[in-house]
């Protein structure tokens, strides 16, 4: 990453923590995405159950082939038959990983999803989450952030899982009732009741959508 470019990310990602502090989350800047795997494996610690929400983030830095092979209990959702099981034990994991669709300035997490087991799971159950956010994720306010949801997260999402949605063939939102619409719930994180559940780790980098 060009030096100038990674003095702006951090500047912004202290602010970003800031704002995450002051919501009761925990933030971390990551000036690479080795640093960003370390931080993660740390969080996580050894021994602990971890389950995943199709976070694109957290292969991009290797967490998730370094759960698959180091000592974790990784709950892998592709390896159930029954899709609800999984489901229903990524809600007793230790860790849930997952990735978010827009952050802003101030620390407020936008997240959409199409069958909510990604945004439920982040909203309770696991007893931490753990973020991997790129800094192409930050977004000056929670309406900025929630454009960015819907009209670059949510048609690249749509486009690689072909969907037939009117988003998948313009690459914008048409706030559509599609019946393969991924935006059946929205999930705005501004505050944590639950100390140390919610980490986020902001990495020098574009990863995700
Ligand atoms: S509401 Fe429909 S058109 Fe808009 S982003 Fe979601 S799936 Fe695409």
């Amino acid at each position: 990453m060009n030096e100038n470019v990674t003095k702006r990310n951090e500047l912004l990602a202290q602010k970003v923590i800031k704002g995450l502090e002051s919501r009761n989350m925990s933030g971390y800047w990551a000036a690479t995405r080795e640093e960003a795997l370390g931080r993660a494996l740390e969080l996580i610690g050894e021994g602990s159950s971890v389950t995943m929400g199709g976070a694109m983030s957290a292969h991009e830095i290797g967490l998730v082939e370094a759960l698959k092979t180091g000592n974790y209990d990784f709950i892998d959702r592709d390896a159930y038959e029954d899709k609800r099981a999984a489901m229903l034990a990524a809600y007793d994991a230790d860790v849930f990983i997952s990735s978010a669709n827009a952050i802003t300035e101030d620390g407020i997490m936008v997240n959409i999803d199409g069958n909510a087991n990604r945004v439920s799971a982040i909203a309770q159950g696991p007893r931490k989450v753990v973020f991997i956010v790129g800094m192409n994720k930050v977004c000056p306010d929670q309406d900025s952030a929630m454009k960015r949801a819907r009209n670059v997260a949510a048609p690249i999402n749509t486009q690689r899982f072909g969907l037939n949605t009117p988003c998948t063939k313009t690459g914008a939102c048409a706030d559509c009732k599609s019946a393969d619409t991924i935006c059946c719930q929205f999930l705005i994180t501004r505050y944590s009741r639950h100390e140390g559940r919610i980490h986020v780790i902001l990495v020098n980098d574009n990863l995700g959508f």
